[in-house]
């Protein structure tokens, strides 16, 4: 008998079904890893009925026999069936085997599965406790390898400060590292925010000039928001509506409709100036927060607490 050993995994095929159903039980049973993964996705899906591939909750003999033919291929070094272990014992609710699954393949270098990891230890399933700092690092060597959803992960963790020293700027800069990576949400946020002169959206969204193109059409008239902003905003929202699911130009209107309504955005308690986002002055220091004028400013800071607040808002 002679066996193909499984190459790196960076050349394995991701697709259970690419190497065509006919020979893939022969191949299997004569010990081939990828047959192996192939056979064992077919049976574990067969099993499953139509519910869509992943979702073998229920145990058969059929689904017993999918899985350790799975186990065979990860046990080989096939990085995609141990993260198929992974989802599939997620799928079972037994999350420490899952999560056991996860962490080979993303050790392995997948990054989808670093990706899940990342939400297993954000969450503390499958684990004695929550580890947001080890999810914070799974998340962004998943991101760094171009995965979106890990980026947009890692934006919401800047955000809030969990496992990572809270930054806005970071926060954006994740934002758009997702939305690079076709995130639909954070094209869309990104869009949104960099309209609406949010804190760092505007530098970290930029997209340079060629973008330009976008708002050539007469696209621009009735927005006051200055040209490389709106060409920016248009290259994120048209990436965004990739799916055509929703339409960039009525996007963009909707963004100016919320700009012209107005709100109460100063943070001194008790002021009931109402305003455009971009009329109220931000706090030099932290970036964030915002007031009508200098006198809910200083008041905020002395009286308000916002002395001791502002370093926990941190860049
Ligand atoms: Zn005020
Ligand atoms: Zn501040």
């Amino acid at each position: 008998m002679n066996v193909n050993p499984l190459a790196d995994w960076t050349t394995q095929a991701e697709d259970p079904y690419a190497l065509g159903t006919e020979v893939v039980q022969q191949r299997a049973a004569n010990g081939e890893g990828e047959a192996q993964f192939s056979q064992g996705c077919l049976l574990v899906d067969r099993a499953d009925g139509n519910a869509g591939f992943m979702g073998a909750s229920g145990r058969s003999p059929e689904a017993d026999e999918g899985t350790a033919l799975l186990e065979k291929a990860a046990g080989q070094g096939h990085v995609y069936a141990m993260d198929t272990l992974g989802d599939l014992h997620d799928t079972r609710k037994e999350h420490e085997h899952a999560v056991a699954w996860f962490t080979k393949a993303a050790e392995a270098g997948l990054p989808k599965a670093m990706h899940n990891l990342g939400v297993y230890l954000d969450e503390g399933k499958g684990v004695a406790a929550p580890d947001h700092p080890a999810a914070a690092g799974w998340y962004r060597r998943a991101a760094d390898a171009g995965h979106g959803p890990a980026a947009n992960n890692l934006c919401r963790m800047y955000n809030v400060g969990r496992g990572v020293t809270r930054s806005k700027r970071r926060a954006m800069q994740w934002r758009r590292k997702a939305a690079e990576n076709g995130h639909a949400k954070a094209c869309l946020q990104l869009a949104g925010r960099m309209y609406g002169d949010e804190p760092y959206a505007r530098e970290v969204g930029h997209v340079g000039e060629a973008a330009g193109l976008a708002t050539s059409a007469g696209v621009t008239v009735g927005h006051d928001v200055p040209p490389d902003v709106l060409a920016g905003v248009m290259h994120w929202l048209q990436k965004g509506c990739a799916t055509g699911q929703q339409d960039p130009l009525a996007g963009l209107d909707a963004f100016r409709r919320d700009s012209l309504k107005g709100n109460m955005y100063c943070h001194n308690e008790g002021c009931k100036v109402v305003g455009l986002l971009k009329e109220f002055k931000v706090c030099p220091q932290c970036k964030t927060i915002r007031y009508c004028g200098a006198e809910c400013q200083k008041q905020d800071w002395t009286t308000g607490g916002h002395k001791e607040k502002c370093g926990t808002f941190a860049h």
